[in-house]
């Protein structure tokens, strides 16, 4: 982290000693003049705190969750909605619809895990008041050109207290944001404004020594935040908790999730299980601390030997094809690839490290149907390849999934359909998720 005020050096220093540090290295101080960091930046900054935490790709944690509930017996229908929920008879009867049918299903207990929906969910779907209220928070962010060789972050502190980051993307790229906005409703699209775009780019430009200007920007998007509304004054102040509330109405519960951050979905999840389990007499209790996700099967610090297993397998990939893999795939890569000997055998090529096989295997395994769905949703690969390969593979997936020549794509027991934020497994109605 680099900040500049010593408040922040206090909260480094609490944060050093209140969590764990097994694996991520302490909290230092930094010259800029001498230290790598400090090349990209203005010379005026002279002093920086580092400390290191982790990151993840939420489209691909909240994908691997889906394939984790259903490999653990849950039934996953993406692009479904849930147009209604009515208690009736002692159990819940929930209607649900995609595009091309509607049908009940029957249920003892009801999870509302519909993010910035929540709300919408208790109103519209379920028919209810609700004296719990959700505060929609945009965030928007710009992804530009490179802005730094090295493979660290940048956190900065601005003129309004604010803090926006500035992280090794995709390469090739820098991810800049945060915005924080009030949105006006979850059925708005959000977006990220002209306004926000500028206020990103006026930022990070008190910083880095060549000015960010709207040329660098190759994309830019935004997500909701469901915050659970306690009444801050302003977005920034609003609070990051989740809150829990179960209405056990007619001994037919329902449970309503507010908020709720991706840092903390485990540990919601529990929460959520902790209010489920007596409910439907389940004795479990939890299991999923030290539990890989799919293909998360080795040590963080193996990352490096997996990669070098994978090319002495497969000696056709080169080192950024094997780790675009592994970091997408872990173990599983493995499984796409086959038994190919040359690329020919892993079908047709989209773009440089793109083939049939993947594709073929996203679309069995991770509910594919489009090519965005593969390009945006489930990777960021959007942003390297060309339009054409692009069109190339929405082709392809498209007719694949049209002839139904995949595995779960599309179908009615199959995935997840992120259509928010990180998004969530299933509908928002049950499960453990992001
Ligand atoms: C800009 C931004 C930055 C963030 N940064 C961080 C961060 O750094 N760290 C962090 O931990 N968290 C971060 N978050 C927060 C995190 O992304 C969200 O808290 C998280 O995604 C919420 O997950 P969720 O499952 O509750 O909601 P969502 O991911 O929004 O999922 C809700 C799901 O419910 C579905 N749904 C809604 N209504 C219905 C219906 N009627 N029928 C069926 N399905 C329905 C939706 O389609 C959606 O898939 C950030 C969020 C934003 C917007």
């Amino acid at each position: 982290m680099y900040a500049r005020r010593w408040s922040n050096a206090k909260g480094l220093f609490l944060y050093d000693h209140l969590g764990g540090r097994e694996l991520l290295p302490g909290t230092k101080t930094l010259d800029l003049r001498t230290d790598a960091a400090g090349t990209a930046l203005k010379p005026e900054f002279r002093r920086a705190f580092e400390y290191s935490d982790c990151w993840i790709e939420d489209s691909r944690l909240v994908v691997l969750n889906a394939r984790d509930a259903m490999r653990h017996g849950a039934t996953i229908m993406p692009r479904t909605r849930v147009v209604s929920a009515r208690r009736e008879a002692g159990s819940w009867v929930i209607t649900l619809c995609d595009s091309t049918a509607q049908w009940q299903v029957r249920a003892r207990m009801l999870v509302n895990a519909a993010g910035p929906w929540a709300e919408t969910v208790i109103k519209g779907v379920v028919g209810q008041n609700s004296s719990d209220h959700i505060r929609l928070v945009r965030g928007s962010h710009i992804v530009t050109k490179r802005l730094f060789d090295h493979d660290r972050s940048y956190f900065l502190q601005g003129r309004d207290g604010r803090i926006i980051f500035a992280i090794p993307y995709e390469g090739d790229f820098t991810l800049i944001g945060t915005t924080d906005k009030d949105h006006p409703d979850a059925a708005t699209p959000p977006v990220c404004t002209e306004e926000e775009s500028n206020y990103l780019i006026d930022f990070a430009s008190q910083y880095f020594a060549r000015p960010v200007t709207k040329d660098d920007i190759v994309w830019r998007f935004s997500g909701v935040r469901p915050l659970y509304d306690d009444g801050a004054g302003s977005a920034t102040a609003a609070t990051r908790d989740y809150v829990l509330k179960t209405d056990d109405a007619g001994n037919v519960p329902l449970l309503n999730i507010f908020g709720g951050k991706i840092t903390t979905y485990r540990k919601l999840a529990e929460a959520a299980m902790a209010e489920i389990a007596p409910r439907l007499d389940n004795r479990h209790g939890p299991w999923t601390a030290g539990a890989p996700l799919p293909g998360g099967d080795f040590a963080v610090a193996e990352v490096t030997t997996l990669m070098a297993d994978l090319r002495q397998q497969y000696p056709f990939l080169d080192a950024a094809w094997a780790r675009r893999l592994v970091r997408a795939y872990g173990t599983d890569a493995f499984e796409i690839l086959g038994a190919a000997s040359t690329t020919d055998q892993l079908g047709e090529h989209f773009s440089a490290t793109i083939t049939a096989a993947e594709l073929d295997w996203v679309m069995a395994n991770e509910w594919v149907a489009t090519g965005e769905d593969f390009l945006w949703r489930r990777s960021k690969l959007g942003l390297v390849v060309t339009d054409s390969e692009a069109a190339a593979i929405d082709d392809y997936v498209r007719n694949r999934t049209r002839t139904g020549t995949t595995g779960t794509g599309g179908a009615r027991t199959g995935g997840t359909a992120p259509t928010s934020n990180a998004a969530s497994a299933a509908t928002g109605m049950a499960g453990a998720s992001a």
